[in-house]
């Protein structure tokens, strides 16, 4: 039997919700709405220089303007160092995590020696540097030891949990090209791919500064409020090989992934804080929920004679229901 759904809704309060927030927040809602789940949110507070002091409590206001209130106290990363820390040390002990004495400038310099440019996302890939030792070198980073875990789990045994979208079928159809390879089926992008040995490298899990990486505490805070059903900005989606390998090397269950449109702005790029977005004027819930939905495709003209937000959303869960099932 598969687990009851609990989904969540993650920001970082590096600022208020801006349009394309509210979109993967209202996505997130609907959604577990629509399993008849637990709707929670999650602030992902870990990169503390970005943060803004108060961020978090108008994000929260920002969602009970709009009707979309969590079934459970919202959880903070900058509380659960010590479950990081832990995930770290189980990674340590297993040789599937080891120090970093690299800077930007030693991995470009590795890069050019080998005679590889290897860059993504303005992100150089860690040529694997330290990953015999240090050297004497004084640690800095803490990264995954992506080739160690593809040696001793090949990823193509890896087992699911929730078979629904990871049937054999599916395996046999979409199934990894190589043994390197991860393979996760997306229920809005279909089938998804990364190597992410070849195409990121060993990423950090706990960075130079002493925070604690993203893609360690996402996977930690998961699996520990049991999470899933992760639904989120499309923007994501490319970390999702990564957070799939710590899940599998931390014996953790895997949920399912539903990545949303993201809004885009008058540059034809991403909606976001760093880009000027601005923040939702909550005054006009009705508004904004209208908008969010039509960027995820709701037939949202259906919902006009809604006279609250609680109404909108309460007659928004079947249309999305619909959508989503096809
Ligand atoms: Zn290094």
């Amino acid at each position: 039997m598969e687990a009851a759904y609990r989904g969540r809704f993650a920001p970082s309060p590096t600022g208020p919700l801006h349009a394309g927030s509210l979109v993967a927040a209202l996505a997130s809602w609907l959604d577990a709405r629509a399993h008849e789940g637990r709707w929670l949110v999650r602030i992902e507070d870990v990169d503390t220089p970005r943060c803004v002091p108060g961020a978090d409590r108008i994000i929260l206001e920002q969602l009970a303007h709009c009707g979309l209130e969590p079934d459970e106290p919202p959880l903070y990363q900058s509380q659960r160092g010590v479950l990081y820390q832990n995930a770290l040390d189980s990674l340590i002990a297993r040789g599937l995590a080891y120090p970093c004495a690299c800077t930007r400038q030693d991995i470009a310099r590795a890069l050019a020696a080998s005679g590889q440019v290897r860059e993504r996302h303005a992100e150089l890939v860690y040529p694997g540097t330290c990953r015999g030792g240090l050297d004497g070198r004084p640690a800095r980073a803490w990264r995954f030891n992506t080739q160690n875990f593809e040696q001793n789990a090949p990823l193509a045994q890896a087992p699911h949990r929730l078979s629904a979208t990871n049937s054999i079928a599916d395996q046999a159809q979409t199934g990894p090209k190589s043994n390197t390879e991860t393979v996760w089926q997306d229920r809005r992008l279909g089938h998804q791919a990364q190597d992410v040995g070849r195409e990121v490298g060993d990423f950090v899990l706990k960075r130079a500064d002493g925070l604690w990486a993203y893609q360690l505490a996402v996977v930690v805070d998961d699996a520990a409020q049991g999470i899933t059903d992760i639904v989120r900005g499309e923007d994501l989606a490319d970390n999702t090989a990564r957070q799939i390998l710590l899940q599998r090397a931390l014996g953790l269950p895997m949920p399912r992934y539903l990545h949303t449109p993201l809004v885009l702005g008058a540059n034809g790029e991403k909606l976001s804080k760093q880009n000027g977005a601005q923040a939702l004027d909550t005054a006009q819930p009705l508004q904004l929920l209208a908008q969010a939905g039509l960027t995820l495709g709701l037939e949202v003209e259906r919902l006009a004679s809604a006279e609250s937000p609680a109404a909108w959303l309460q007659q928004a869960i079947p249309l999305w229901a619909t959508k989503i099932n096809g």
